[in-house]
């Protein structure tokens, strides 16, 4: 299926030679959207978390041991499998910016879009939401709170983007052309290093623009053709090779 193409495209830029693996990006995530914690959250069935960062290894032995760490929050695809499966449409791919939402209200929690997602990028909710006493006054009042029996997802703080976009039109700018770093996720803010660079991978005037064309970007699964916003950079061929599961001899893009 081809990608509809959009105006606007948000996307990320993620240097995974950056990233420290520090999880400051998991943190915001969870504060800026509502994610209420659990008691274990070593369960990793019932844990949640949008934006989850996973450690690569080359499986070298010393001294040619090296690591890395890719954060993955949603991929917003280009031709998203978790929309095509959904019984209800409680999930689509918004126009404006390409973003793939979850309407909550709508979604029966049958969790085909679970199994249909190739990033492991949606969560079920298993339990009521429920915040240690006094954490609930820390909620952000534009973040809906979902109930158990839902799906959710990563929606590249969508809210902000609406803010943004209000923000704009009050102003009378035209909302369509957010100057860069207008509108960007929790997590690009939190980034002590700078890893993630957000913004409209259509935009010429916007970093991002430039990082999704570098020869060192590549995506996640690149090879199911999923088209996805998310791009990762990184110098290591090793980690790129790892990023699209590469056999031993085949050559690796960059
Ligand atoms: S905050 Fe930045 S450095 Fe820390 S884990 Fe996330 S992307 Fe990596």
């Amino acid at each position: 299926m081809q990608a509809k193409e959009f105006k606007v495209k948000w996307g990320m830029a993620i240097d995974i030679d950056k990233c420290t693996g520090c999880g400051a990006c998991m943190v915001a995530c969870q504060a800026e959207n509502n994610l209420s914690p659990i008691e274990d959250a070593s369960n990793k069935i019932k844990v949640m978390n949008w934006l989850v960062v996973y450690e690569l290894s080359n499986k070298k032995p010393f001294p040619e041991h090296d690591v890395a760490y890719l954060p993955r929050p949603c991929q917003q695809c280009g031709t998203p499998p978790c929309v095509s499966v959904c019984p209800v449409i409680a999930t689509d791919k918004n126009e404006e910016g390409g973003i793939v939402s979850q309407i909550y209200p709508r979604c029966i929690g049958c969790r085909y879009c679970m199994a249909a997602c190739p990033y492991h990028a949606r969560y079920f909710n298993w339990l009521d939401p429920v915040w240690p006493e006094g954490m609930e006054k820390a909620l952000t009042p534009d973040v809906s709170v979902r109930p158990r029996g839902v799906v959710e997802k990563c929606s590249f703080c969508h809210h902000r983007f609406m803010m943004a976009k209000d923000k704009a039109i009050v102003e009378g700018r035209d909302p369509e052309a957010l100057a860069d770093g207008e509108y960007v996720t929790s997590c690009t803010e939190a980034c002590p290093n700078g890893a993630i660079v957000f913004g409209d991978l259509n935009n010429p005037d916007h970093q991002v623009y430039e990082l999704a064309r570098s020869k060192y970007a590549s995506r996640l699964l690149e090879r199911l053709h999923a088209d996805t916003q998310v791009y990762y950079i990184s110098r290591r061929e090793w980690v790129r090779r790892q990023l699209d599961n590469y056999l031993d001899n085949e050559k690796v893009k960059g």
